[in-house]
């Protein structure tokens, strides 16, 4: 019996993609100056730069060549160039192709070495070295490198075969080396530290189970749905002694409350006018009255004093002048005279009487000063932040959040945007969560798509794990020889599978697994990898377990609401299912649900209009029109 197995890299390449993952969000942009008088002059056609660029992208998949351009073979238009790129920073790095040799017309390092602010020697004996290993004739090239403000510059030579070569020889070491010309110190940190322990970039101890050698039961027990929160929410609790950070109150949005707010000062702080009217003195009762003066809000309340006789004209929000024990609204009151140009009221009559305290909010009659007015662990909405600025809070105490990587895992999967041989499909997981998440206000790193071997898999859950606290991965769970996750989880990370088959339809193969790194616990989601058996899990494990951990009081669980059913419901299973349905509310004010199609897991467009989960019981048939409690997790319409 032969096993087949497949061929992988050498680790320093496993040390290599894992530190490229590390920084998936640093797309570099390149550029690229081909020097070639003959190019210049289309006589010859530019094969170099063009497959530079190809070799580029294959390399760097998320950057961007942002400046191509041919130049003659003369010192002052290459300088020109580099000098023009560099200075409105179009690019991380520019390759300039040709130039390089002895003949008279060859300049580009002259040209180089006008424009940069700094050699860089290493580059240069890197380039040179590497090419003397290859061929003697490198002897011949003359290649500069060196930085102009933030861009880095690398003289290759014009043979496709040498730039190639060339870009192979320094590529490695080129997003560590715009890191730290732009002083991107969170991931210089990040990479010295992946460099550092770049012994754990080894291969991974799992081997795939090809053949008849791979299992055919799932050795776990399978659980039910609320066994599963509870494991969940048992084990997450390292926001107990939940760490807590001072955030600025408009970023506050959706975060947990760390303190209780109470009032330093009353609201309002000076008696204030309810009504657009006139200041008056009760006891004088109706009547016609001298309008003495005007107070508009905003203006201080010391500004004027109201004698009997007279009223003062008063806006809404405008404090109450002292004298004055009512405010009554224009509409009770009749101009009895103005000035002669009609600008200003002289004496109106005050229709109906008024009574003491009529239309005005006395000092604290909102908020009384010292009163508890806002409570730790709740979660900041709008009008949360609108208390806190009223309150004259510029910054508040919340919740720390912990951080969370995204991980796609299929040879299947491409970036959306890319070319799809046969055989692939779009990740749409993976974007799917980071912005599933982002409604729920949580931020997610992506942390790329690891393919379908058990080292490409340790590398990707590694280089996740070095930046969050949480990983949700998606694909890979199930009784597949290429389902890797569970297995890289226990022998290269000594995880814990703390579940690893639920009951219920979408989501049976959902694993929760935890373990600790680099002296840290960490908590890995292996959602199934069917786009929406990835959310209905997201739904029901993810989401809540991060309200939990961020101690969200409001939150128990996704809210019940009795509907009525509009068509009949059948599950055929013996799973409880949980079916994709839009909850809307009807013009006799009824709750009513209807489902989003056909259930099939694959069919994301079932969770497309869908603001609630009916959990159906295996074997279960719901009439249309009969009332059952759904599960509301998104937002209700009419
Ligand atoms: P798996 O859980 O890896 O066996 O994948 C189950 C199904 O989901 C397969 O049809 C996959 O191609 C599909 N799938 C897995 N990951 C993704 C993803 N990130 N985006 C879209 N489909 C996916
Ligand atoms: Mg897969």
């Amino acid at each position: 019996m032969q096993i087949k197995q497949t061929q992988w890299h050498t680790s320093e390449r496993y040390i290599r993609n894992a530190i490229r993952k590390i920084r998936k969000h640093m797309a570099l942009r390149f550029g690229i100056l081909t020097v070639s008088t003959t190019c210049f002059m289309k006589v010859k056609e530019d094969v170099a730069g063009p497959k530079l660029e190809a070799e580029i992208s294959e390399t760097f998949p998320d950057s961007k060549v942002t400046f191509k351009r041919i130049v003659s073979d003369d010192e002052q238009s290459i300088a020109e160039e580099l000098k023009n790129v560099s200075d409105a920073d179009l690019c991380d790095v520019i390759f300039t192709v040709g130039g390089t040799g002895f003949a008279p017309s060859d300049v580009t390092p002259e040209a180089t070495r006008a424009v940069i602010d700094k050699e860089a020697l290493g580059l240069e004996l890197a380039l040179i070295s590497r090419s003397l290993a290859m061929t003697e004739m490198a002897m011949l090239s003359r290649l500069a490198c060196g930085i102009r403000k933030k861009t880095i510059i690398l003289n290759f030579p014009g043979s496709t075969k040498a730039a190639i070569e060339c870009f192979g020889f320094i590529k490695s070491s080129l997003v560590h080396a715009v890191e730290l010309v732009r002083q991107r110190n969170e991931r210089v940190a990040d990479t010295h530290r992946a460099i550092q322990q770049n012994n754990e970039f080894t291969e991974s101890k799992v081997k795939i189970q090809v053949g008849a050698l791979r299992h055919r039961k799932s050795p776990y027990d399978m659980i039910s749905v609320q066994v599963a929160q509870d494991i969940i929410f048992g084990k997450m609790k390292f926001c107990e002694n939940a760490e807590t950070e001072v955030v600025s109150v408009t970023q506050a949005l959706e975060r947990v409350l760390a303190e209780d707010i109470s009032a330093i000062d009353p609201i309002p702080p000076f008696p204030a006018s309810i009504k657009d009217g006139y200041a008056v003195i009760t006891s004088d009762g109706v009547g016609q009255r001298a309008v003495k003066a005007a107070m508009a809000a905003g203006d201080e309340p010391a500004k004027s004093v109201l004698h009997s006789g007279e009223v003062i004209r008063i806006s809404t929000g405008a404090a109450v002048p002292a004298g004055a024990d009512a405010v009554v609204q224009i509409e009770d009151t009749t101009l009895i005279a103005a000035s002669e140009n009609g600008s200003e009221e002289k004496i109106i009559k005050i229709n109906v009487a008024p009574t003491v305290g009529q239309d005005i909010r006395p000092i604290g009659s909102d908020i009384h000063a010292g009163t508890l007015v806002l409570k730790k662990y709740n979660r900041i909405t709008a009008a949360y932040v609108g208390v806190l600025a009223t309150l004259g809070f510029t910054k508040v105490r919340v919740i720390k959040r912990p951080t969370i990587g995204i991980i796609s895992t299929g040879n299947e999967l491409r970036n959306a945007g890319e070319t799809l041989k046969p055989g692939e499909i779009r990740d749409s997981n993976k974007v799917t969560l980071l912005t599933l998440l982002k409604s729920f206000g949580y931020d997610a790193g992506d942390c790329g798509i690891a393919r379908d071997h058990p080292n490409a898999v340790k590398a990707t859950v590694e280089a996740a794990l070095i930046q969050n606290d949480i990983i949700i991965s998606t694909g890979g769970v199930s009784m597949g020889e290429y389902d890797l996750l569970k297995q890289v989880l226990i022998e290269d990370f000594h995880a814990t599978i703390e579940f690893a088959r639920v009951n219920m339809k979408p989501g049976k193969p959902t694993v929760f697994a935890t373990l600790t790194h680099q002296g840290k616990k960490k908590y890995v989601f292996g959602l199934p990898g069917n786009p929406v058996s990835c959310c209905v899990t997201s739904l029901l494990f993810v989401i809540p377990a991060l309200k939990r951990i961020e101690l969200d009081a409001s939150f128990k669980f996704w809210p019940l609401l009795p509907v009525k059913l509009e068509n009949r419901i059948v599950n055929n299973d013996i799973r409880p299912e949980y079916v994709r349905v839009n909850i809307f509310q009807n013009t006799s004010l009824e709750f009513r649900a209807v489902s989003t199609g056909n259930q099939i897991s694959s069919r994301l467009n079932s969770m497309v209009d869908a603001n609630g989960l009916l959990l159906v019981p295996g074997k279960t048939t719901w009439e249309a029109g009969s009332v059952r409690a759904v599960h509301l997790f998104g937002q209700l319409h009419t």
